[in-house]
């Protein structure tokens, strides 16, 4: 009897929202972390735990995910906030910082490969700067150095009234006077009182939000990435700044192969705030409930969409967690093609629901792979 001949087998290639990625064997993967002041509630667990499971299911694909994650440790709400509760804003940060990385590991989101601080990467923001200033995408004024930015919204399809409104809520001061257009945003702000300040070329200031994590992706990964994550609120102005500028600095576009935002998450059909009073913090969540229930809670669900917190989520995520890992205690060894359905359902824009019914179905060695690639061991 003669043997066929095995057919070495190509994985299948991920489908983000219907799009197909081709990649290779490696996958740069920029998060924009956390500003640290209100650090770890479930909104940013959501957002973490589902960038680190792209990386476990792009890795299971056999493509090794190289993620930067970074921290934004100069911010003016991070300052507004350390001065609130009497503090200096590097010691809140460094705090805050320090409980964030034990509510990762708790949530067994492995460490990023590089963990840029917005600190340290001054002097390059000085760059881009005057690189953008060079190439006329930038002005300077009254010591600080404005991107053109008019023509951002309308490049992500948004109306100006809408980008007036976002600009305004997320600390882009459109009535600051010396702007020669409302929507053009700081790569470098002149200084004021009670902000941190560096020298630079045009007054002593400090980075613009935007431009700091450009300067920390394209330092740490050169001219682009495959894979550019975030919650979905950053999709304007921040991430549609951050393209802008990239690009205009490389002269290459796009910036990003793919976005990876992930689904906000409401309380009671409204957005998580301070202000309001109705942040879901994860400590809680954790000393009440085992991790993996929190993590299955999270992935159960489209990754994009928004979704609505509620308590009575845990108890169905508990039992869904007991269900996959007596699947995955039957001693059974699954064979080939049980463990490429679970590979592609995890490729098919990382469907982690339809993964989850066919690892309980199937049982044994394709269970086991589920567990492992959503971190739920
Ligand atoms: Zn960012």
């Amino acid at each position: 009897m003669t043997v066929p001949p095995s057919v070495p087998s190509v994985p299948p290639p991920l489908t983000l929202a219907g799009r197909r990625i081709a990649l290779l064997d490696r996958a740069r993967i920029y998060a924009c972390g956390i500003t640290p002041y209100d650090v770890t509630h479930l909104g940013h667990a959501a957002t973490f735990v589902w960038v680190d499971t792209l990386g476990r299911v792009l890795r299971a694909l056999g493509v090794e995910p190289i993620v930067c994650r970074n921290v934004t440790d100069v911010d003016d709400v991070l300052v507004e906030a350390a001065r609130r509760s009497g503090s200096r804003y590097d010691d809140l940060a460094a705090f805050q910082e320090f409980q964030f990385e034990g509510d990762m590991a708790a949530l067994n989101v492995r460490a990023p490969d590089y963990e840029p601080r917005a600190h340290r990467y001054v002097e390059p923001v000085i760059r881009l700067a005057q690189a953008l200033l060079d190439a006329d995408a930038a002005y300077e004024r009254a010591g600080s150095v404005y991107f053109r930015g008019e023509g951002v919204a309308r490049s992500v399809g948004l109306d100006t009234e809408t980008a007036l409104r976002l600009a305004a809520e997320y600390g882009g001061r459109p009535d600051d006077p010396a702007k020669e257009h409302p929507l053009d945003a700081a790569v470098w702000q002149a200084s004021e009182e009670g902000y941190p300040a560096w020298d630079s070329p045009w007054a002593p200031g400090r980075p613009g939000w935007h431009a700091e994590c450009v300067a920390m992706a394209l330092s740490v990964f050169g001219i682009g990435v495959d894979f550019h994550a975030g919650g979905a609120d950053l999709r304007y102005p921040h991430h549609a700044y951050h393209a802008a500028m990239a690009e205009k600095f490389t002269g290459t576009a796009p910036y990003a192969r793919a976005w990876f935002r992930v689904g906000k998450v409401t309380v009671d059909g409204a957005k998580m705030a301070k202000s309001a009073g109705n942040l879901v913090m994860l400590d809680p969540l954790l000393a009440a409930h085992p991790a993996a229930v929190v993590r299955l809670m999270i992935l159960d669900r489209p990754w994009a969409r928004d979704w609505d917190y509620t308590p009575d989520l845990l108890a169905p995520a508990a039992e869904r967690l007991d269900k996959l890992h007596t699947a995955a205690g039957r001693g059974i060894r699954s064979p080939e093609e049980d463990l490429a359905q679970i590979r592609r359902l995890l490729a098919e824009d990382l469907d982690v629901p339809a993964a989850l019914d066919a690892a309980i179905a199937l049982g044994g060695g394709a269970a086991r792979l589920l567990v492992t690639t959503l971190g739920l061991a």
